[in-house]
């Protein structure tokens, strides 16, 4: 059985996907970015460019991870001809 505190760690880790805003929030820090060019990009651009596309909420922690190349939603590797067609973030499970 879990003790109460891996229970609780169990609850508090999640995986989320990065938003815009988000991303644009850690750029901001970066001078060799320029903020106003970022705005326009979509977020999925925004993704590739800054490698990270999910953010992983552990108890207080936030953890940044590029998780290209694997399905968006459960984390699985995805095949090579997935990530060149267009909906390339989501296994076929998770289309
Ligand atoms: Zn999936």
């Amino acid at each position: 059985m879990m003790n109460t505190s891996a229970l609780k760690k169990t609850i508090q880790n999640k995986t989320e996907l990065i938003t815009k805003k988000e991303l644009l929030k850690i750029a901001v820090n970066d001078p060799d970015l320029n903020i106003d060019e970022l705005k326009k990009m979509k977020v999925n651009e925004l993704r590739k460019l800054l490698k990270i596309t999910h953010k992983i909420t552990a108890d207080t922690e936030i953890h940044y991870v590029n998780n290209l190349g694997f399905c968006f939603s459960c984390i699985t590797p995805l095949r090579a001809d997935y990530t060149s067609s267009k909906s390339n973030n989501y296994c076929m499970d998770c289309l």
